[in-house]
């Protein structure tokens, strides 16, 4: 037997069934007309949000990262509940559009922007948080081409990393941002340009369960930032701080401690260097504002034996959930959250290994799990499915095509 991850605290149980806002799996099902399905909570995102600003300063201001769900009603739902958008495309930039989002919410990271990404955003508006002096070139000649000045901030490639964070995105060698050293001059250049300079932009990782980690982090990146704008003389009206607040997917995972990470902030703030006192303050987030919010819903077509293993085949899989397979960026595989739906107030009495229905056997959604008998029928839920779900996997592999998603 296998554990499986903790099951987000934002939903309960109804008619012995999961019921996600207040409506259970299968009437959900229906209405969607069929499964594979994604249903994103608006209630657990509103309540998620309420207690993150809770426990943050006011002074922050929260962005969302949309390349964590992009379901555009979702987008048009969070544009109410936060304070800005990242972006990091030019197609992202087109969603964010239609969601409602004004450019100068919006600002636009990622390496490889083309140039008419870099057009369409310096036309607009948007801020674009220049990932390499090549960029800056670019961002520079498009704005005089449009007769415009440019909104502008620069990435820093930090030299610390987030500790323990699942992905690094700081720290030594990376394509993102500019090496901290070579900052200063290319912020004074900007700023002597004449553009409409925004400030500072560093983001040191993702999903981190360790709230230390993160104050540290922070610590480091307000330091940073403050010894950057100082030694290139230029003020620093915003402050991207980057986010890697990370979510229970696992067990033994815990949640965050945003309480702590709350206080650290403001410590920090009560004390901040001069050049740091009127500046505006952002954290980005993905997953932690919509991941647990979200559960993908998949019937079971077949129950079929193999050397005694009892295996539960679902009309879904990897090319909606790749990352609950184990193939988004993990080394060891484990189980997700994972329960029979339509069985979620029975007690578990046998163990299955739940697959998609891919011919490929990295098509798993949870091994060796202790869950009640399940039938051809049932629906399982798998959690944590609100980021990185849809968007994220290969959904026309083996001409699956795309999920259904709703927004309840
Ligand atoms: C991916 C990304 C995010 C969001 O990451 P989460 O782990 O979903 O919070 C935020 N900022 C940048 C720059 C990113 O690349």
């Amino acid at each position: 037997m296998k554990p499986l991850g903790p099951i987000p605290p934002y939903f309960d149980e109804r008619d012995g069934e999961l019921a996600i806002g207040g409506r259970t799996a299968s009437a959900l099902v229906t209405e969607a007309g069929d499964t594979p399905l994604f249903v994103y909570s608006r209630d657990a995102i509103t309540r998620r949000i309420g207690e993150l600003r809770a426990a943050l300063p006011d002074r922050i201001r929260l962005h969302y990262a949309m390349k964590a769900n992009p379901y555009p009603e979702l987008l048009e739902f969070m544009a109410d509940h936060v304070d800005g958008l990242d972006i990091a495309s030019g197609g992202e930039f087109e969603q964010a559009r239609e969601a409602g989002y004004l450019p100068r919410e919006i600002s636009f990271a990622g390496p490889g922007k083309r140039e008419r990404e870099i057009f369409a955003a310096v036309r607009a508006g948007v801020t674009l948080n220049l990932e390499s002096e090549g960029e800056a070139e670019r961002a520079l000649d498009a704005a005089k081409t449009l007769g415009v000045a440019p909104r502008l901030a620069i990435r820093v490639n930090p030299s610390f990393e987030l500790r323990g964070s699942g992905m690094k995105m700081g720290g030594g060698a990376k394509p993102f941002g500019i090496d901290e050293e070579r900052v200063p001059e290319l912020a004074r250049k900007l700023v002597d340009a004449g553009v409409n300079w925004r400030g500072f932009h560093i983001y040191s990782g993702s999903q981190a369960l360790d709230a230390e980690a993160i104050i540290d982090s922070q610590a480091n990146v307000i330091t940073l930032a403050a010894r950057l704008g100082k030694e290139a003389g230029v003020p620093i009206p915003h402050l991207n701080m980057g986010g890697g607040f990370g979510i229970p997917y696992f067990e033994r995972d815990s949640a965050l401690d945003i309480a702590a990470i709350g206080e650290a902030l403001e410590l920090q703030f009560g004390n901040l260097p001069e050049i740091l006192r009127e500046t505006e303050f952002a954290l980005e987030l993905g997953r932690y504002l919509v991941g647990e919010a979200g559960v993908y819903l998949t019937r079971i077509i077949d129950r079929k034996v193999s050397h005694g293993i009892t295996y539960l085949v679902t009309d879904g899989g990897l090319h909606h959930q790749l990352a609950a397979s184990g193939n988004f960026g993990t080394v060891v595989r484990r189980n997700y959250p994972v329960a029979i739906a339509t069985r979620f107030s029975e007690e578990p009495s046998e163990e299955a290994n739940i697959v998609g229905c891919l011919c490929t056997p990295l098509d798993r959604l949870a091994d060796q799990a202790h869950l009640p008998r399940a039938e051809i029928g049932d629906l399982v839920a798998v959690f944590c499915a609100g980021a990185y779900g849809a968007s994220a996997s290969p959904s026309a592999f083996l001409g699956q095509g795309p999920a259904r998603e709703m927004l309840v």
